[in-house]
């Protein structure tokens, strides 16, 4: 008999699930105004907001926790973070930060000016506000597949090209400071980017004189998809597929949040001397002294191990498969979702799911605020609610998608919990025609709406 997958590690403290009644949470989230935000954690049983800091640390990471050096200058906590960086991406220079936006803060700040231009794959929503911050526009290259749920493409966060090079040659070198990578593409729904498409990206760029940038939250992620569906790759280590993805990029940055195994950190880490010593001025005004950069000793000393443990073959394989096991059973009860799944998270599709409720009742809410009242899991609407409106017009903009966003927290619940999720959603579906409407807005804020709004039933 073939043994059962299991995960790499088993459990030494646990953190306590707190269970109501489905009457307790219907009313409850009617109180706080059918917006997920707003409810406390103790309500949720499953929580699938984010995987964004929501991870749990190992024995190493707390251990390193308690060794923290809370040194103000030159601490050896940020020595190890240091030697991690320069182990694992061959980066000389680090630079760290409270979490991945303070990085593009910095970064952008020393780099980006009015009127340039940064094309890449589909830039994640803070490095693009970061970048029209400092009137500059993001030029989404994206290959066409990325957009097309229907068809499989084993890296749809791959770079067009043709597409790259018509914007280069529209706007010329000088207006373009750098071309940006982001592995994997969280906002084409967490895809990888394969190796030979990075190569490829980076000898165009190479040869109008533009540098590769990356944005590497998720690239330990990246890596796994490389190694299992770049034939060429398949017998590498993913700590060799790592330096081969960063071999010719000039500079990273990283939101540690994800891939980094820790609840909160980022840092920008480079080669070259000059960009550096120009991103400590900003530091310094932005986050706090060179060494440590708006993070604590030991929140640096946990990243330290954080790093070194996201590149682990069997850590990795578990976080995908577990991801991609969801997905199977959420197939097998009918509940249409976005293929191929990416590393993190799953997408359903709340249009599928809930056809009669029109786009302007906000479907994929509806189906994240049922899902919540059956099984007390907690996603995140990735439809109109998010899209916000037209800044002329004032009226909703209505986007291709409603989804509805399930990310599954790093080394946190089990496959009893993947079942679980599944059965609750098989039960909103089952109900599904009794469902009968949506959603008007009582209160919504000027801007990123999303994160206050307050609804009323239909
Ligand atoms: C999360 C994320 C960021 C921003 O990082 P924060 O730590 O949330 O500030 C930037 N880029 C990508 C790809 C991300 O996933």
């Amino acid at each position: 008999m073939n043994l059962p997958h299991i995960p790499p590690y088993k459990t030494k403290v646990v953190e306590p699930v707190y269970f109501r009644t489905k009457a307790e949470r219907a009313a409850k989230i009617k109180e706080v105004n059918y917006n997920l935000f707003n409810l406390h954690s103790d309500w949720v049983i499953v929580d699938l907001m984010t995987d964004s800091g929501t991870g749990a640390m190992s024995e190493q990471q707390w251990a390193e926790i308690m060794l923290g050096d809370e040194s103000y200058a030159g601490s050896e906590s940020y020595f190890k973070l240091k030697r991690s960086v320069k182990d694992i991406m061959d980066f000389e220079y680090l630079a760290p930060t409270h979490q991945g936006r303070a990085a593009e803060n910095i970064l952008f700040s020393a780099v980006v000016k009015d009127g340039d231009v940064v094309p890449g794959n589909a830039h994640f929503d803070t490095t693009k506000g970061h970048i029209e911050f400092r009137k500059a526009e993001a030029i989404d290259c994206t290959i066409d597949a990325a957009f097309d749920t229907g068809t499989y493409h084993p890296f749809k966060g791959n770079i067009n090209l043709d597409k790259l090079e018509s914007v280069i040659l529209k706007y010329g070198k000088d207006r373009i400071p750098f071309i940006n990578i982001t592995v994997t593409c969280n906002t084409v729904g967490g895809q990888p980017v394969s190796l030979a498409n990075i190569k490829s990206t980076c000898q165009l760029a190479q040869k109008y004189g533009i540098p590769v940038y990356m944005d590497i939250a998720r690239y330990a992620e990246n890596a796994y998809f490389i190694k299992i569906r770049e034939a060429a790759y398949k017998d590498w280590t993913i700590a060799e597929i790592v330096k081969e993805m960063f071999k010719e990029v000039a500079v990273v940055w990283m939101s540690s949040k994800k891939d980094g195994l820790v609840n909160i950190g980022g840092f920008i880490a480079l080669n070259d001397a000059e960009l550096y010593e120009k991103l400590g001025q900003f530091t310094i005004i932005y986050e706090g002294f060179l060494t440590y950069g708006g993070m604590s000793g030991r929140a640096m000393g946990a990243l330290a191990v954080g790093l070194r443990e996201g590149i682990e073959f069997d850590y990795l394989n578990d976080r995908v498969k577990q991801v991609q096991y969801l997905a199977e059973k959420l197939k097998t009860y009918n509940i249409p979702i976005q293929e191929p799944v990416g590393g993190h998270a799953i997408y359903i599709d709340a249009k599928k799911m809930l056809p009669h409720i029109p786009q302007t009742e906000y479907p994929a809410q509806l189906l994240g605020v049922e899902m919540y009242i059956e099984g007390g899991v907690r996603g995140v609407e990735i439809g109109t609610l998010l899209a916000d409106r037209d800044p002329l017009t004032g009226k909703d903009r209505l986007p291709e998608m409603e989804l509805l966003r399930l990310a599954i927290p790093r080394r946190v619940y089990s496959r009893n919990h993947m079942d679980y999720i599944a059965a609750t959603l098989a039960n909103v579906a089952a109900r599904s025609k009794d469902i009968k409407a949506g959603f008007t807005i009582k209160k919504q804020a000027a801007i990123l709406r999303h994160f206050t709004v307050e609804l009323e039933k239909i």
